[in-house]
């Protein structure tokens, strides 16, 4: 088991918050963290209940000005279960006397698991046992089963087991100043002798979320007797129990939770049903075994199983599991994307990224449908994605950096840095690159599944509409020759304006441009690869014109590359005239240096002066293609590159980066994965840790890093293996780390279940039996026919 669960020891105020994050449970429905159901948000604990897009707007005064942000809303907590010895105080950790505190995540079958003892002052030793499950089958359905025993005495228990509507949005300290209050309490009442209801509504979107949860007692397998009373305080509503206990005879407290919106489909109204699902469900055992089931058929596609390196298995389980309770099959009915941070906390206000670039390649090779499915968020908010472009004074469609409910942009307008206290003004709505995350994902979800319907339907509209923008944005330069790119920001972040400048923005982003020039050739091959009638719609309903398809081939024919003088990609226009930053001084004085820009605006300085990235900007090139990708796209522009400049060109930002991001770790370790082997493995291992490590000190208490756990799976599934789905070929080219001795998985691949085993010396693919057509294996230079039901195995080269 021990690459199945995450265990504590112990209670650390400390490390609560990163805890909950990482003992999360949820369904891609909804997830709660990890948080003791005894605890109440008080600086070190934060309870927090997240439902699958669903938001609230609030408006906040913020540095003499007016804002408004859309967050994803903490619901009402349905943990509380308080208990207290006799007429003592409630149990809090912290108040009592811990003999012992155990928590396991037990990740095979997304259960949590606590042991508690605890000594009393009159001292009364007791013992809880708790266990906690989302369930992965019954989306609405959650429960927590207590068992009390008391170890040396008998006497009097009262337990409290409510619901909570009196919980704001709090989570994240940099935020507390800002409005948090998206709820109002519409009623909260007893149902029954068993059931309590919660019914509360967000004050701007008007989501209606219901709660009941019924409360059984049971011991020695029975139902027993005990007394009831219904507890209400401002938001709670809860039933008290007084159970008596007999010296080292269990009693259990069993809570079943149901949970829904007035959004939810196949129901007349959200308490009705709550209430009903209660009332219905069998008990924590019966539904755990369902639960457990549905888990058992999700690692079935989902596992990558690992030899030998137990903690790399355990910490990829974890960032697989986390992933799947954000999006999981409950997910593809809903009209979500995914949240950078997951439902796990309320860091960047459950807004969805460019980082669904390092989830969905993963996900496509496991389950298409559901990235279909996300792609449909982006599908359903393209006229707001045009009326953006409009706004940018483009044309096309042009996603925004952050997106929420309805897809309008919501990044900030201005952010605080937590070390000067300053709020900032904020460009990076300017990030414009999401739009090549987007067209890209679409790219890889065809590739994967061969789908004409998705491309025609869905993929080839928005692919088209982004590529329209693109090329919009792009100016031609007469002098030049060349077409370029003015007021931008590539993914690093550090720059988004020149110094001294009131514009905001970068030119010739080395990362946008090159990639607007593959979007654009892959916005015409997808045009190609439609039917001729398909393609005839397509050009009906967009309104497509001749000159467009001209104006593309020439825009990706001549689109402009900045270098320096000695070949390097230039992250942008004028990167190279910036200063150098005395990185060794600064190490010294702050220690980590991740943040050099909160660092530096403290300072009353700015990273806009110097050769610092955050993260991966000019290398996200050769995350996305493969060196001979990028030497051919930079050909079809007319540049040669020296046989040595994609490696001046790592060397030269890596000693440039302070990986201030998450996903920084991701691409630098891809990058390096052909290159230095021993490199690439030390930021995988600082990707693999970033989140049980909590590497960036304090962020993973708000929420997990979905785009760097993701991207380490995909880093073993795709990047070791050299898997690629390019040209109705899915290619092989495995060079495992020495520390990966032996990877087994499998993925779907065009209608196919494919097996894959490699180990450092040997490469076995097979296909499961079906109906598919026989699909087309590379493997290096090879590429052979693989039937349904066929086996191909080789011995490896050592690539040298
Ligand atoms: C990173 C972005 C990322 C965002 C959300 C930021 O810190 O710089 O690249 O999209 O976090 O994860």
């Amino acid at each position: 088991m021990i690459a199945w669960t995450l265990a504590y020891e112990g209670f650390d105020p400390g490390q609560q918050g990163l805890r909950e994050a990482l003992c999360t449970l949820g369904n891609g429905y909804f997830a709660t963290r990890g948080a003791l159901p005894e605890a109440r948000a008080d600086g070190v604990n934060y309870p927090g209940t997240y439902v699958a897009g669903l938001y609230n707007r609030l408006t906040s005064t913020v540095a003499g000005r007016q804002v408004e942000n859309e967050d994803m809303v903490n619901v009402p907590n349905w943990l509380p279960l308080d208990f207290r010895v006799e007429d003592g105080a409630w149990v809090r950790l912290g108040d009592v006397d811990v003999i012992d505190h155990h928590q396991d995540l037990d990740l095979r079958a997304g259960l949590l698991s606590r042991r508690l003892r605890w000594r009393d002052a009159a001292g009364r030793v007791t013992r809880l046992e708790q266990r906690r499950f989302v369930h992965m089958d019954k989306p609405h359905l959650a429960g927590l089963d207590s068992t009390f025993v008391a170890e040396n005495w008998s006497g009097t228990l009262q337990v409290r087991s409510g619901l909570d509507g009196g919980v704001t949005n709090s989570g994240v300290q940099r935020y507390r100043s800002l409005n948090g209050q998206h709820l109002q309490l519409l009623g909260a009442e007893p149902s029954s002798d068993e059931v309590v209801e919660l019914e509360v509504q967000t004050n701007q979107s008007h989501v209606r979320v219901a709660e009941a949860a019924r409360t059984r007692v049971v011991r020695a397998g029975s139902p027993a007797p005990i007394h009831r009373g219904v507890v209400r305080e401002g938001g709670y509503i809860g039933h008290e129990l007084t159970l008596e206990l007999e010296q080292d005879q269990p009693v259990t407290v069993e809570k079943i939770v149901a949970l829904y919106t007035s959004r939810d489909r196949a129901i007349s109204e959200c308490r009705h049903q709550a209430r009903t699902a209660v009332q219905r469900a069998g008990g924590f055992d019966e539904l755990l075994i369902g639960h457990t089931r549905a888990w058992d058929r999700m690692w079935s596609r989902y596992r990558i199983a690992i030899h030998d390196n137990d903690r790399a298995e355990l910490v990829l389980h974890l960032h697989i599991f986390h992933l799947l309770q954000t999006v999981s099959p409950n997910t593809i009915d809903l009209d979500v994307g995914v949240p950078a941070r997951g439902l796990h906390g309320e860091a960047y206000r459950g807004h969805i990224f460019w980082d669904e670039l390092f989830i969905f390649p993963f996900l496509n090779f496991e389950s298409p449908t559901l990235t279909r499915s996300l792609l449909a968020y982006r599908h359903r908010r393209l006229d707001e994605a045009r009326y953006l472009a409009r706004e940018a004074g483009g044309e096309g469609a042009c996603y925004p950096w952050q997106s929420g409910s309805d897809g309008r942009e919501e990044t900030q307008q201005v952010h605080l840095n937590p070390r000067s206290g300053r709020w900032l003004p904020d460009n990076s709505h300017l990030q414009r690159h999401v739009n090549i995350a987007i067209a890209y994902n679409i790219w890889q979800h065809y590739q994967v599944t061969g789908s004409i319907e998705f491309l025609r339907f869905q993929g080839a509209e928005m692919l088209i509409e982004i590529a329209r923008f693109f090329s919009s944005l792009a100016t031609f330069n007469p002098a030049l020759d060349r077409y370029e790119i003015r007021g931008v920001m590539g993914p690093d972040e550090y720059h988004d304006s020149y110094l001294g400048s009131d514009r905001p923005g970068l030119d010739n982003n080395a990362y946008t441009n090159v990639m607007t020039a593959w979007l654009l050739l892959r916005a015409l091959e997808a045009l190609e690869l439609l039917p001729p009638h398909y393609r005839q719609e397509i050009v009906d309903e967009l309104g497509l014109a001749d000159f467009e398809l001209e104006r593309w081939r020439d825009v990706s024919a001549k689109m402009r590359v900045v270098f320096h003088a000695d070949g390097v990609i230039s992250q942008f226009e004028g990167y190279e005239q910036l200063e150098e930053l005395d990185w060794e001084a600064y190490r010294r004085k702050y220690g980590n240096i991740q943040r050099l820009d909160r660092i530096l605006e403290a300072e009353g300085d700015t990273t806009n002066r110097y050769k610092v990235s955050k993260q991966a900007d000019v290398l996200m090139l050769l995350y996305l293609l493969s060196a001979d990708e990028l030497r051919e796209l930079l050909d079809g522009l007319g540049y040669e590159l020296a046989p040595d400049a994609i490696p001046a060109t790592i060397s030269y930002y890596l000693a440039r980066t302070s990986h201030g991001s998450t996903l920084s770790g991701v691409v630098h370790a891809w990058v390096l994965s052909r290159s230095d082997r021993e490199r690439a493995w030390e930021f995988f291992l600082q990707a693999l840790e970033s989140d049980v490590f909590d590497v960036q000190g304090g962020t993973t208490a708000e929420g997990v890093h979905l785009g760097a756990m993701a991207g380490t799976v995909d880093i073993v599934q795709r990047c070791f293996t050299g898997m690629e789905a390019r040209g109705d070929v899915l290619r092989f080219n495995p060079t495992l780390p020495t520390e990966l001795p032996d990877v087994r998985f499998s993925v779907h691949y065009r209608g196919h279940r494919v097996d894959v085993t490699i180990t450092q010396e040997h490469f076995w693919i097979a296909t499961r039996p079906g109906p598919a057509p026989p699909i087309k294996l590379g493997l290096r230079d090879k590429v052979v026919d693989l039937e349904p039901g066929g086996v191909v195995e080789i011995d490896l080269e050592p690539v040298l």
